[in-house]
């Protein structure tokens, strides 16, 4: 996780989205009626750094960011500002050639297989064509690294020729992860890629990664709502809460001893079985909108905690242990 050797290293990267007006705006506009054009702030100031062969989890609740910044590492976004380097170069900087060798290096796999699967491919042709338009290989060489990528990801050879209906989630989900492998990564970036799957199907999925983890010595940013599903397959563990990262830690030391009241209340949801009587409290309140981030502390209409000082003045990221770092004023505070 150290900022000189991370594979992967964001410094202070922001993204913002102007909203665009809809078309009953724009005719209102017309007559003269002023356009609200507020600005979705989905990232904000994110420092990250990823070694090589580090698995991060990066959790929080829906419309917190978290996707957005999957999208910034994995290339498919450039940043309003701030600097994403891979293997120490900055991206931004590079030609177009180191560009696209960069972003087959970081592969990205996505919640739901099947939308990101052509209905209408065959699993031989959705698997080998990135390798095909990037000339990674030609003639049967390509079918070659389809049968391989397939047979990594526990699937038999004798599916290439389905196509994607055919298949189960789970097995969708494989297909997904073989057309990643088979451009021969580095980096995968995985957005909630067990969330649409059955539990049981989910651990599957899951010891999957940590397979290819151990056999290829992938990085992983592992995005997901659910911090129970990041607990067994990640070193570093970032909580992200209205586009911020308010903690990160290794991952047994967020479990052990969460900082972050929006932490230690995201521990509290995930069922176990010594409180099977327990009803879980879920948090309280929604997530503000990121068109208009609340003043301070974003987590203070939320917070049970909460200070004066939280509306007025937002919390720095602050060392509470080695590796730890937490962004609340109770660690600054009597
Ligand atoms: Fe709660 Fe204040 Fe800490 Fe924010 S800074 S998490 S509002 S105690």
């Amino acid at each position: 996780m150290s900022a000189s050797s991370g594979l992967l290293t964001l410094a202070g990267v922001t993204k913002r989205f102007e909203r665009q007006p809809d078309v009953a705006e724009r005719l209102l506009a017309a007559f003269g009626r002023p356009i609200d054009r507020r600005t979705v702030h989905a990232v904000t100031d994110v420092d990250l750094s990823i070694d090589q062969g580090s698995v991060v989890g990066l959790v929080g609740e829906s419309g917190c960011g978290k996707s957005t910044l999957g999208r910034l590492v994995s290339g498919l976004l450039r940043p309003s500002s701030g600097v994403v380097t891979y293997a120490g170069q900055d991206i931004a900087e590079m030609t177009a050639r180191e560009r696209v060798a960069t972003t087959l290096k970081i592969q990205m796999i996505f919640q739901d297989p099947f939308a990101s699967l052509n209905p209408r491919h065959r699993v031989r042709r959705i698997v080998g064509e990135a390798v095909r338009v990037h000339g990674l290989a030609a003639g049967r060489e390509v079918g070659e690294r389809v049968d391989r990528a397939l047979a990594e990801v526990g699937l038999d050879g004798s599916y290439r020729d389905r196509y994607p209906h055919e298949f189960s989630g789970g097995q969708r989900q494989r297909i997904g992860i073989a057309r990643a492998l088979a451009v021969e990564p580095m980096f995968l970036v995985c957005d909630e890629p067990v969330a649409a799957l059955d539990v049981s199907i989910q651990a599957q999925v899951i010891n999957l990664f940590m397979d290819l983890r151990d056999r290829r010595g992938l990085t992983y940013l592992f995005i997901s709502h659910d911090l129970s599903v990041v607990r067994h397959i990640s070193d570093v563990v970032a909580i992200m809460y209205l586009g911020r990262i308010v903690e990160l830690a290794p991952s047994a030391e967020i479990f052990a001893r969460a900082n972050h009241p929006y932490t230690q209340a995201l521990v509290e949801e995930i069922p176990r079985l010594d409180r099977r009587r327990q009803r879980f409290s879920a948090i309280k309140g929604e997530l503000p909108s990121p068109l208009a981030p609340p003043p301070g502390c974003a987590f203070h209409p939320r917070c049970p905690h909460a200070m004066p000082i939280c509306r007025e003045e937002r919390p720095a990221l602050l060392a509470v242990a080695p590796g730890h770092t937490s962004a609340c004023h109770l660690n600054t505070t009597g």
